[in-house]
């Protein structure tokens, strides 16, 4: 398999040039091409993250333990219902990054062979839908330059594990035994694979959801100001209407609109 240094040299390269082509091609911030760039090269040593005893490993805890809460920050506080002064915010940061440093590690310790589901295009996946569910910007693009940016970097790493399990000493070609086992859709055990599927189904659902593909529309769409001026100026009408007429009115409506419940409180 490919050396750590080698993973990050590698999706470190295709981060540079993924920021370098957001900027350029598709008239992204600076700063934002520069955290998608980052976040591939962070996507390439995520699936090592199934061996936390070897000092890549721990380098990727780490790493991970310091990245993950300043990106989660403000929905665990939200979530939480804590106060947002410095301490807390302080407090709980260290809290995060402990849970995820040494208990993280310990629990992936406990479950997880290495070239496992962690190295699998499912895993894959999640990792790119967690990065668009949990990156904090409202804009779509931009959740999906950095969801896009992890995937590449997974990627990466999945197709550099590969291209060492082939010998390329002979003059044929020769598979080693571990070809095979980074770019695959399943592991040889049952249990981690269902749980990855499991876990994978879960992560679609709710990112379709939330881009508003699937489902009622996101609460996002409902709560920004255009969307509150369009249903304001159209509520009105609905409410001096005959009751005769509502019948009719009520089954061209989507099924949102007949959940919303103050339209019926005058009646
Ligand atoms: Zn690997």
């Amino acid at each position: 398999m490919a050396s750590f240094k080698e993973h990050v040299g590698f999706s470190g390269l295709l981060g540079v040039g993924y920021g370098l082509a957001a900027t350029f091609m598709f008239g992204f911030q600076p700063t934002q091409a520069a955290v998608a760039g980052y976040l591939a090269g962070v996507g390439g040593m995520l699936p090592d993250l199934d061996s936390p005893t070897g000092k890549p490993g721990q380098e990727i805890f780490s790493l991970t333990a310091a990245v993950v809460p300043l990106v989660l920050i403000g929905y665990v506080l939200k979530w939480a219902g804590l106060p947002t002064d410095t301490e807390t915010v302080m407090l709980t940061l260290l809290l995060m990054y402990f849970a995820i440093r040494y208990g993280g590690s310990w629990l992936v310790a406990q479950l997880c062979i290495h070239r496992g589901m962690f190295h699998s295009i499912p895993a894959m996946l999640i990792a790119a839908e967690a990065t668009y569910l949990f990156y904090p910007s409202d804009e779509l693009s931009v959740k999906l330059l950095m969801s896009g940016a992890v995937t590449i970097g997974f990627f990466s790493h999945l197709f550099l594990d590969e291209i060492y399990s082939v010998g390329w000493s002979g003059p044929i070609p020769k598979l080693k035994k571990s070809f095979g086992t980074a770019l695959k859709l399943y592991g040889t055990k049952f249990g981690p694979a269902a749980f990855a599927y499991a876990l994978l189904a879960f992560m679609t659902f709710v990112t379709l959801e939330d881009a508003g593909i699937i489902g009622p529309p996101e609460p996002r769409q409902a709560t920004s100001p255009s969307g509150d001026e369009t249903e304001d100026s159209e509520n009105p009408p609905d409410f001096q209407q005959s009751s005769e007429a509502l019948p009719l009115q009520s089954a061209s409506r989507t099924p949102d609109e007949l959940t919303d419940a103050p339209r019926f409180q005058t009646q």
